[in-house]
This record gives C-alpha cells, structure tokens and sequence, in this order.
C-alpha cells in the first residue's frame, strides 16, 4: 500500500508516526502494543488521567481515590491481563477462587472451582452442593450448561438475532433458576436484562468463564485503585489533558489531528480509540458514504450503570464481593480491610438515572439492614455515580452494527478504530477493549511498513484459554 510520505508527521527517519485518540483501555492497549513494535507512537488523551471509563477520581470529602465504579475482570480476560502485564501491574489484581452469593436475608452460596480439575467437572462439585437452589433447578441448569456445551463457539454465532430470553424459555429454565442464577451474572457481565441480551454474548459468557477451562470463572478484583493501573505510560510520548478537537482528511486519508490547543500533529496513521458518539462528530458525510464503519453507530444503544460508595461507622460485611439475588444492589464489594466502606453496583440501571441519589442511598441502606441484620451499622456518607453511557447494549443483532478496527476497501486507509464497541465479538468490558486495541494495532501493522520498511503483521492479540479434554469430549459427543 502506497503511503504518503509527505506527511511523516512525528516520526523520526525510518519508524512511522501513529496518533492514538483517547487513553481508555483500548487505546493503551493499542499504543503499548505499537511501542513495542518500533512505531512512533503519541498517545492523546483528553482528560487529566488515563483510563476512560475504568478510572478514578479524586473525592475532595474523603481525601481518596475512588473508581468510577468497581471493575471486575475474570480468568478468561486473556488480552487484559496481558495488558496489565506489559503495564507491569498484573500483581495488583486480586483473584478469588470462591463467588459468592446472598440471599436477601444474607445467607451465603458460594459457587467454586476444584483446583486441578478440568472444565467443566472443576464446578460440578459446587454446582451439585448450591443449595440457593433446589434439586429440580440445578439439573435444568446443568441441562442448559450442555446445551450450551454443544453448540460451541460456531453454535452461539448463529444465535445472534435471538433474544436470550428465548433460549431460555426453549431451554425450560424457570423464573427463579434465572433469579438466582443468570442474573447475577449475566445481568452485570452484559449491563442488559438477561432475557433481553443476544444469545451469542449470553452464552459466550458461560462458555468462557465457565464451560471450557477451568481457570475461566475466577473473579479478579483490582487491590488498588483504578487509576494506579495505569502509572506506567504505555508510550513515552503520552499527552494527558490533549482534547483532539478535529481530525484533518486529504482524501481517503488521514493526515492530522487538531488539539484543542490549536496545535496541530501530522501521523502517517490515526487509531481513534474514543467512544463511538466522538468518532461519529469527526467523520465527515463524504467520507461516510466510503468507509461503511461509520455507518450505524448512532445504531448501538446505551446503556447506564450505576455505582454507589457508601461508608458506614462500623464494620458490616465481611467477603471481599457477593452477588446479591435481590435487589436493588446486584453486587456489592468490600473497600477497606475492616468491612466499613462498601461499594455497590446496579447495572443496566435505566430506573435509576433520575431518581434523586438521596432516594437511592436510603433503599440501599435498608437493602444492606436486611442482608447484615447483625450489623447495627449507620450510613454515613454516600457519593453515587452513574454513568448514563456506559456500555452499548448486546442486543440481539448488535453485531452489524459495530464497525470493524480495519477501513473497508475504498474506505480511509489510514484510520483505525479501536474502542470496545468495534467488532470484537466481547460484550463492552476492559477485556474488549484491550481486544479492540490489539486487533487496530495488528491492523496497523499490517498495512503501514515497521522500522524495516516492511509490512510483516503483527500477532498481539492473545489466544482464548485452551478447551480443556472434558469439554470437548462432552460437546462432541452432545452433538452426535
Ligand atoms: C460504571 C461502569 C462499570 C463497568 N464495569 C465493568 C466491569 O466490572 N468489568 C468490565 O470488564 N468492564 C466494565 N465496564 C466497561 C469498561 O469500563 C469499558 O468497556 C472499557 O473501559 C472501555 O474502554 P475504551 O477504551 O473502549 O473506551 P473509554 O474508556 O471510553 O476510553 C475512551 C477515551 O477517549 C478519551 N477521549 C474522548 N474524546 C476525546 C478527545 N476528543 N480527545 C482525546 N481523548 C478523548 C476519553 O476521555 C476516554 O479516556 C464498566 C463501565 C462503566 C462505565
């Protein structure tokens, strides 16, 4: 591919200059991996800090650094942790073996895995034992678990314009059986009502975290706060507080980007790694109709999370996490070593957007009475964010909507797109985004020349964790 080489912008003689827009996780996945290739890479973030919407801020009243909300990752996000690994803080993630689960009362179910065991006999043990169900349901789950077995990954694609609820109701799964088992997981892993979300993200989420290998279920918990993640720059060149207000086309070609600043830089390539409302202000009409990726964004529809810190005067919960069978709360942390500061999620919180946060503590802290009624604790103080965009919603047929990271034929040659709503095939999660980061920098690489002058191609993304033996023996024979 032809490059125009009067424009090589940032780079020194020889390596290629690369703008990257928007220091989320995708984005720094994108830059670190380019780094590390020998390309010229600036990274462009319009906030003060890095990571987009899994980051924190500061809270003036108690003096701490607070996350927008709690982030989970588990053992199948493979590229995430190998994000936090060339961020050389993968030791900061703490991993819990043990999910648990409470009931509104507060009895406690924990589901597990037997070290060592492979998939999915590794949750037999715990999935046989869960005594938040009775007999009857926890064989309609296994008679699910299956099903879903059977299908494998080329099964789930096919089921992407079908509504979970369907399959659920195909499947015979009782009212409370998804209560009490899908919604806590899917219900935050998705951020949509279960029986509303595709089948294809609603069964990928079993599958990998759970059906095919048996480290996938395990629950990461970062040990500090979010934006620490990111102390190590992914690219020397790392601009904080840099609001790209306009990108520059010659053609079929990206050329510039414009600061807010009115500073303007050259790049021989741009990754725009924002979300995809800012990607659709940038584009303009002409190069619309060549490039088919900005065609449906305003299609992808968004939807809220809600997060709730809330300190108490006296210790209240002791587990690191539970996932919470009723709500309002459908998870909730523990912040501090002594069970004082908890921090509560609701996601796919359409209800919750206007309701004044006042409200919302109050129901909060009497959902916390009934589930600790041991703890005579007092609410304190609450701070409730809610994030109204925070993830685009798996709708069935979502998928043609989300652009790919690589331009179409005719389309710019030199912009990428990078952001967990393009085509990774994950649901809108750090993993995702790192996926999305990788698959534009491979992109990259795969049509701009590296130091060499040669187009090589490179491989960052991460394999999925292997299937392990028991999993493929039953699918197989489930498919006969
Ligand atoms: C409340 C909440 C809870 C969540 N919980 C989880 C969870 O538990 N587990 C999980 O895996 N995922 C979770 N997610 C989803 C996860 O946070 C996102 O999928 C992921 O962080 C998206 O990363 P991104 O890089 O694609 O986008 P973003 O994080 O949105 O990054 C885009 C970046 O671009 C920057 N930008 C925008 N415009 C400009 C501009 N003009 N110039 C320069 N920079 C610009 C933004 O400031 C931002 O930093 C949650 C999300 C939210 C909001």
């Amino acid at each position: 591919m032809p490059l125009n080489n009067q424009i090589s912008g940032t780079g020194t003689a020889g390596t290629k200059a690369v703008i990257v827009v928007g220091g989320g996780l995708a984005g720094i996945a994108a830059a670190a991996a380019l780094d590390s290739s020998g390309y010229r890479v600036t990274l462009l973030e319009a906030r003060r800090e890095l990571g987009g919407r899994a980051s924190s801020f500061e809270d003036p009243e108690s003096d701490q650094l607070l996350d927008n909300c709690q982030h989970v990752l588990l053992g199948c996000c493979t590229n995430l942790q190998n994000l936090y690994a060339r961020l050389n803080v993968a030791n900061r993630i703490e991993y819990h073996r043990r999910v648990h689960f409470l009931d509104s009362h507060g009895r406690q179910f924990d589901l597990w895995g037997v070290a060592g065991l492979p998939a999915p006999l590794h949750l037999g043990p715990a999935m046989l034992g869960f005594g938040a169900l009775t007999i009857s349901e926890r064989k309609q789950i296994i008679t699910a678990m299956l099903a879903m077995l059977r299908l494998g990954k080329p099964g789930r694609e096919k089921l992407e314009g079908q509504p979970f609820g369907q399959w659920l109701q195909e499947h015979r799964q009782s009212d409370r059986v998804i209560e009490r088992f899908y919604d806590p997981v899917l219900i935050s892993a998705l951020n949509e009502d279960t029986r509303k979300a595709g089948s294809k993200y609603a069964i990928e989420v079993f599958q990998d975290a759970m059906l095919m290998n048996q480290h996938g279920y395990v629950v990461g918990l970062p040990a500090c706060a979010l934006e620490q993640l990111y102390a190590q720059r992914p690219c020397p060149d790392t601009r904080l507080g840099a609001r790209v207000s306009e990108i520059i086309f010659n053609d079929l070609r990206a050329t510039a980007v414009v600061l807010q600043s009115g500073e303007k830089l050259t790049a021989d390539a741009i990754i725009l790694a924002t979300n995809h409302h800012a990607v659709q202000r940038w584009i303009p009409e002409n190069l619309r109709t060549a490039d088919d990726r900005f065609t449906h964004l305003d299609k992808l529809e968004s939807v809220p999370i809600l997060g709730a810190h809330l300190w108490f005067d006296k210790p209240v919960m002791s587990l690191s996490h539970a996932a919470l069978f009723e709500g309002p709360l459908q998870w909730l942390f523990r912040k501090d070593a002594e069970g004082k500061i908890l921090h509560g999620v609701i996601s796919a919180a359409r209800d919750w957007v206007d309701k004044p946060r006042d409200q919302c503590a109050e129901l909060f802290a009497r959902q916390i009475q009934r589930l600790f009624p041991h703890s005579s604790a007092r609410l304190l103080r609450q701070k409730i964010v809610i994030e109204k965009r925070a993830t685009f919603s798996p709708l069935p047929g979502t998928d043609a909507y989300r652009p790919a990271q690589e331009p179409p034929a005719g389309g710019i040659a030199n912009l990428f797109l990078a952001g967990d709503y393009t085509k990774t095939h994950w649901p809108a999660t750090m993993e995702g985004a790192v996926r999305s980061g990788y698959l534009a920098a491979e992109a990259l690489t795969r049509r701009i020349p590296g130091t060499d002058g040669n187009v090589t191609g490179k491989t960052f993304m991460i394999p999925d964790l292997p299937t392990e033996w028991p999993a493929r023996w039953l699918s197989a024979r489930n498919r006969r």
